[in-house]
């Protein structure tokens, strides 16, 4: 046990997956595993990540869980308020169909769709803005890795964002370290290591804000049910942002609980 006060977050990323008869299966099997009550919501917040067509209807399904269940857009527009912006979602449409949580900087954005600093910089303001919750992704490739450039990597990560967050609004943004290796590859940084960089990340918040020991560092990369004791364990990991092990809800539901028992 750790003597941290933050609620530790489980969060399920889909990413586009799955398919809509696979959802609804998931999030059954999820709401029935719930019942047998082991997860105290006190003790751990979860959420998933749906496709963006698939939001409202999985909050929907969730709403008669047998604990609270977030649902969180995995991406918001750049743009805000409401438009001729075609193909866009606004930090306030989700807002506006009760959507309060959103992941931004995933590495897929950045990596694929072209999400530089720019972007984020207006999605995160964009987001924290009309009153959502923000889960901003860090994480560095096996290139910057081997280098030796992890740690400057992330920290600039963080600071990327920092001068278009308000004082007060700190308390609504959750860092997810999330290694690009490790990402979807079955390799997970060692516990020993993941601890190291939350540890830094949070001296680096620390000093950018006074809510520094409060912000959940999230873990993410190749989580899954036979490692998320030990991760759990580590002083400095608040949870979890999980993919690929998110989208079978025995394995979801046993990394909730490592977590859950854990702090
Ligand atoms: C992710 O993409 O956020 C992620 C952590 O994926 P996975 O758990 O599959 O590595």
């Amino acid at each position: 046990m750790s003597n941290s006060t933050i609620t530790p977050w489980v969060v399920g990323n889909w990413k586009m997956n799955p398919m809509h008869a696979n959802a609804v299966q998931l999030v059954q099997e999820f709401k029935q595993l719930l019942q047998q009550q082991d997860i105290d919501p006190t003790k751990c917040h979860i959420g998933v990540a749906p496709i963006s067509i698939a939001l409202t209807q999985i909050q929907t399904q969730l709403k008669d869980a047998a604990r609270p269940i977030y649902t969180v857009a995995q991406d918001v527009s750049r743009v805000a308020g409401i438009g001729a912006y075609t193909g866009e979602v606004s930090a306030e449409l989700l807002k506006d169909s009760a959507i309060e949580f959103v992941l931004v900087g995933h590495s897929e954005r950045r990596e694929l769709f072209g999400d530089d600093v720019a972007i984020l910089k207006a999605k995160l303001q964009n987001a924290l803005n009309a009153g959502l919750t923000v889960i901003y992704c860090v994480g560095e490739s096996l290139e910057q890795r081997e280098q030796g450039l992890a740690e400057q990597v992330v920290l600039q990560q963080i600071c990327d964002i920092a001068p278009v967050v308000q004082a007060e609004q700190w308390k609504n943004v959750v860092i997810a370290y999330e290694p690009i290796w490790a990402i979807g590859t079955g390799k997970t940084a060692s516990p020993a290591d993941a601890q190291a960089m939350h540890a830094k990340i949070r001296e680096g918040l620390k000093q950018i804000t006074s809510s520094g020991a409060n912000i959940a560092i999230l873990y993410g990369g190749s989580v899954k049910a036979e490692n998320a004791v030990e991760l759990a364990a580590c002083p400095d990991i608040d949870g979890a942002l999980v993919g690929g092990a998110s989208l079978n809800a025995q394995s979801f539901y046993q990394i909730a609980k490592a977590f859950a028992q854990s702090k």
